[in-house]
């Protein structure tokens, strides 16, 4: 018989499963992501369809300054190191628009605080480059500490 490996998180995501949330891979991201965007305090639209979540969570490196996304783990949880994985790495360029695929971005938290509501898209496509060139020349594999 084939010995199956336990991965970490396994227990989470079975009980997820159990209460109908997460039966295919990064369905309980792209619905928490979709909760967080249409809450009331928040009430974006959201017009992301799963299938085009599922492309948004391929690109592993930030839009403005290519560090790399720390993606939550596909069915969330905790990683191999423990910690506990979240957020959506979703931006949007224009921040007077809802979520969709032409107007979302994937980014890193750095990146995403940084904009806020305050720089246009190609504002911070400039000090994407900045960051992304600063790190280069440090040559140190650095991450934004979030
Ligand atoms: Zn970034």
């Amino acid at each position: 018989m084939k010995s199956r490996t336990a991965y970490v998180g396994e227990k989470t995501f079975s009980n997820r499963i159990r209460k109908g949330f997460a039966r295919r891979p990064w369905e309980y991201i792209f619905n928490s992501a979709r909760y967080a965007a249409t809450r009331d305090n928040r009430n974006y639209n959201w017009g992301i369809t799963y299938e085009e979540f599922l492309k948004f969570v391929e690109q592993k490196i930030c839009h403005y300054c290519g560090d790399n996304i720390p993606w939550p783990l596909p069915h969330g949880g905790r990683d191999a190191l423990g910690n506990y994985r979240s957020g959506h790495h979703l931006d949007r360029k224009d921040n007077a628009k809802g979520y969709s695929v032409r107007n979302c971005v994937v980014a890193c938290a750095c990146c995403n605080r940084t904009k806020g509501n305050m720089l246009s898209y190609e504002e911070m496509l400039v000090i994407g480059k900045m960051r992304r060139d600063k790190r280069e020349n440090a040559r140190a594999e650095t991450t934004c500490a979030v």
